[in-house]
């Protein structure tokens, strides 16, 4: 069984809430589902509500980033908590934004999807490999390593964002052949480590999609949809990749 295919947005650090109600109306007027592709929103926190009350039938949102508390003395964070009570139903953990500005290990990636799920969202579990280590060839090995350490007791309700770090926001696109490449290599690793339950588990390809390129990205037998940055902020651009896939 092929899973369905996620059109997954990541508008990282971008649109006010009010610029976030007024995409979400743009974006009632004009969409229309496309047959087994689900679209979902990764906003800003504060965005959330606008997006709860204005989103057409049907599309999904979330975060960006979890706590890996509970609650408490945590300055600054918010939790699953927070997140699944606006009706939020997945989050992002562990992109590689986070992990290089803000120092996230594997081990605290997996400690938020493990939240995530104790709340009963989602995480959308990011990994990838920099320029450097794809260019010694050791990007399979690098990427199912912060695989593995990334979903340390993480149930199987997740999806998986292979973003080449090399790709995002820099307009260079991993070609179709090296999305496979790894996105098979993920789902041989997930159906090690989950067994049949594996099988519903979508494996996105995330760096530099937009509308000309994602058909092809997510033609792939293993490619299960994709995480878009810079293509999310523009509901032509979302419209246009939804007809795509
Ligand atoms: P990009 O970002 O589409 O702008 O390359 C992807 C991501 O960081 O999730």
């Amino acid at each position: 069984m092929k899973p369905g295919t996620l059109l997954a947005l990541n508008w990282k650090m971008n649109k006010t809430p009010t610029e976030a109600r007024a995409w979400a109306e743009e974006l009632k007027e004009k969409y229309a589902p496309a047959e087994g592709v689900e679209l979902a929103v990764m906003a800003p926190a504060l965005d959330l509500s606008a997006l709860a009350a204005n989103l057409p039938a049907g599309v999904a949102f979330g975060g960006q980033d979890v706590s890996a508390h509970e609650s408490g003395a945590y300055t600054g964070e918010i939790s699953a908590g927070m997140l699944k009570d606006t009706g939020a139903t997945y989050v992002v953990v562990g992109h590689s934004e986070r992990r290089e500005y803000h120092g996230e290990t594997d081990a605290v990636v997996a400690a938020k999807a493990r939240q995530a799920q104790a709340y009963g969202l989602t995480p959308i579990v990011c990994v990838g490999e920099g320029l450097e280590v794809r260019e010694k060839g050791e990007h399979v090995a690098y990427t199912l390593k912060q695989l593995e350490g990334s979903l340390e007791n993480v149930g199987p309700d997740v999806v998986i964002a292979y973003e080449p770090v090399w790709a995002i926001g820099t307009g260079k696109t991993a070609t179709a052949d090296d999305a496979e490449e790894l996105a098979a290599a993920i789902r041989d690793a997930l159906t090690e480590r989950y067994g049949h339950n594996a099988d519903g588990i979508r494996v996105l390809y995330g760096g530099s999609v937009k509308p000309e390129n994602i058909a092809q990205l997510c033609g792939k037998a293993n490619v299960n949809g994709a995480l878009v940055g810079g293509a999310s902020l523009k509901v032509t651009d979302v419209l246009g990749m939804n007809e795509a896939l």
